[in-house]
């Protein structure tokens, strides 16, 4: 019988070796912008069309190779990266394999002009299907410029493989993206079919983040940045409030590779237990630096698999970090139960109805101010009360918003009013500072919400119906939005052209009512663009800015306190609507820290 193993021919060998670094359009830009980053490129751009399917370009300044290194980038398992086995475990490039270039050369038609800054000639090379067509000298600027040409054009089966445009073009924005975050010193370009899809300068990471995200997470990002002698952690964590149902928005980056981890998206999404509604996902971009001798990258040839020496550990500080920068920001409120002694000695005691809790911290407010107070927030009394009827048990395992219950009620000896638009009052360990104005937001967003799903109106009957002119369109949108009007508490009618008669208004917006229904459309247009929350929340949140208590308005120990309850009594106290704090923290460490520096 005769022998019948034999070598594969190269070609072919880089042909299978190809299927697994080369899937997608979007994994030849990864792979080549990481080869730009490598090259120590400070600009970078990727130049697609139909997207990537017939042309991937990527243009870097970086070192660019010399002829015969040009020649050889293409072979497999050349690499200048790696040159010894231990060299795996001390890795700081993102490359290493030396299979990428040799595979895309080996599904495509590539070309590559690069030029070293020492040289005055660059040359150009030309592969098709692992052939090299041609090499010459040419002039050309210092760096690399890699062409890709129809991919997979020699493997019909793969080309029929792939997705429509749009669907490729999206996994090429991810990979761009996630490039991008992780280098953010570095500019970046992505140009499809002569359109500039992004175009971001270099920066800061918040910037980047913004460039990429969108202005709405300006105000959102809390910073996070914990160091131990295992690993350095850094980055930003989306507030509470920019929380999504889609996972999509978690960025995990090791030494500056972006990784997949369950394991410490988990670690991430615990710190947030008990602020977001469970079926959401944080935002987060975060960056962890290991030594490379305490991982392995090499566990899957696309690399986004990582594997740590001590998972653990790993887990405990980006969790710890995560609380941290929660906390710091005053967004998961710590509370000390070993300073508050009488909340210690609650949380020991008896179930107690939030009827009774309430009357305990309520009962000695004098009715006349409880009808001022009731003036101020009509409506909103009987529903807390109402809320406050059920039986509940306050105990160190209560969900967050029981525990934000118990410590808020400072005496009315305590608290005071600052300028008109501050309260600040002693919270266990700390001093709390509350912005009334961004309070009353929250609480008003959040009683226009149940209102909104309840179907209860507070409306107040205006004595003298008033008439508003309004735009076509806005007349137009707010029939788009009657049931959500009349749900808030308007009534409205046509009356006359682009003219409405409105016979009522939201019962806390007293003493406003000709100018509420355009101040809260002029709103509403507003946080169209910049709030990314269904429709009903859009028109709260609006609502809420606009009824809402103003700055500068003296306010009794009793209304202060009233407010200080009615907030911590929010599902989410800690922002407005808008994503902006109602209020922080100073603890008394902080302060001692003044003292003794
Ligand atoms: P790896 O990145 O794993 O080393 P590649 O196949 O991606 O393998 O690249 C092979 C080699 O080609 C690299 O090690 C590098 O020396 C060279 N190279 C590739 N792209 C560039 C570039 N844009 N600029 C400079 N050198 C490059
Ligand atoms: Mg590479």
């Amino acid at each position: 019988m005769p022998d019948l193993i034999q070598l594969l021919p190269d070609s072919i060998a880089n042909q299978i070796a190809a299927g697994e670094v080369v899937q997608r359009p979007a994994s030849v830009v990864k792979e080549l912008v990481e080869n730009a980053l490598d090259a120590g490129a400070s600009r970078i751009q990727v130049i697609l069309r139909e997207a990537g399917k017939s042309f991937i370009q990527v243009v870097d300044n970086g070192s660019g190779m010399s002829d015969t290194d040009a020649r050889l980038s293409i072979e497999r398992h050349a690499t200048s990266k790696i040159r010894r086995a231990e060299d795996l475990f001390t890795l700081r490039t993102m490359g290493f394999r030396g299979e990428a270039l040799a595979s895309i050369a080996a599904v495509a038609q590539v070309e590559i002009r690069t030029r070293l800054g020492s040289r005055e000639l660059g040359t150009a090379l030309t592969v098709e299907a692992s052939q090299v067509k041609q090499q010459e000298p040419v002039a050309c600027e210092t760096g690399t410029r890699i062409t890709v040409r129809n991919l997979f054009y020699n493997i019909p089966a793969r080309r029929n493989f792939l997705k429509s445009n749009a669907v490729e073009l999206l996994q090429i924005q991810h990979e761009f993206t996630r490039l991008a975050l992780a280098h953010s010193d570095k500019s970046f370009q992505l140009i499809h079919h002569d359109e500039i899809l992004y175009d971001l300068p270099p920066g800061k990471l918040s910037q980047r983040i913004v460039n990429l995200f969108g202005k709405t997470y300006q105000q959102q990002l809390a910073p996070c940045l914990e160091e131990t002698s295992l690993i350095k952690i850094s980055g930003y964590l989306g507030r509470p409030e920019a929380a999504r149902k889609k996972k999509d928005e978690q960025f995990l980056f090791v030494n500056s590779r972006f990784v997949r981890s369950h394991y410490l998206s988990y670690a991430v999404r615990d710190a947030f237990a008990g602020l977001i509604p469970p079926d959401t996902h944080p935002f987060f971009v975060l960056f962890i630096e290991i030594d490379p001798r305490h991982i392995d990258v090499n566990v899957h040839p696309t690399k986004t698999e990582i594997k740590f020496d001590d998972e653990r550990a790993v887990y405990a500080v980006v969790s710890a970090a995560a609380r941290q920068a929660l906390g710091a920001r005053n967004l998961a409120p710590s509370i000390d139960f070993a300073a508050d002694v009488n909340l210690v000695s609650k949380l020991q005691s008896a179930p107690v109805s939030r009827q009774q809790y309430f009357d305990e911290q309520f009962g000695s407010l004098s009715q006349n101010n409880r009808r001022n107070w009731e003036k101020m927030f009509e409506g909103e009394r009987p529903t807390v009360r109402g809320e406050f009827s059920e039986q509940v048990t306050i105990s160190r395992t209560e969900s967050f918003e029981h525990q934000q219950l118990e410590p808020a009620f400072p005496n009315a000896l305590s608290l005071f009013q600052f300028r008109g638009r501050f309260i600040f009052f002693p919270y266990g360990n700390a001093v709390r500072v509350v912005d009334q104005q961004a309070a009353h937001e929250r609480i008003l967003f959040e009683k226009f919400l149940r209102q909104l799903h309840s179907k209860q109106v507070h409306a107040q009957q205006l004595m003298f119906p008033v008439t508003t002119a309004l735009s076509p369109a806005d007349f137009a949108m707010v029939w788009e939005l009657e049931t959500e009007l009349r749900a808030l508490g308007f009534q409205l009618e046509p009356f006359g052209k682009d003219t409405l008669l409105i016979s009522a208004v939201p019962a806390e917006a007293t003493g406003r009512e000709h100018k509420l229904l355009e101040e809260l459309l002029e709103q509403f247009k507003n946080n169209q663009q910049r709030l990314n929350l269904p429709i009903q929340e859009k028109l709260a949140a609006a609502l809420a800015k606009r009824a809402g208590l103003t700055a500068g308005k003296p306010l009794t120990p009793e209304e202060m306190r009233a407010l200080i309850h009615q907030l911590f009594a929010c599902s989410q106290p800690a922002f407005t609507p808008e994503g902006n704090p109602t209020f922080f923290q100073l603890e008394t460490t902080n302060i001692e820290r003044y003292f003794n520096p």
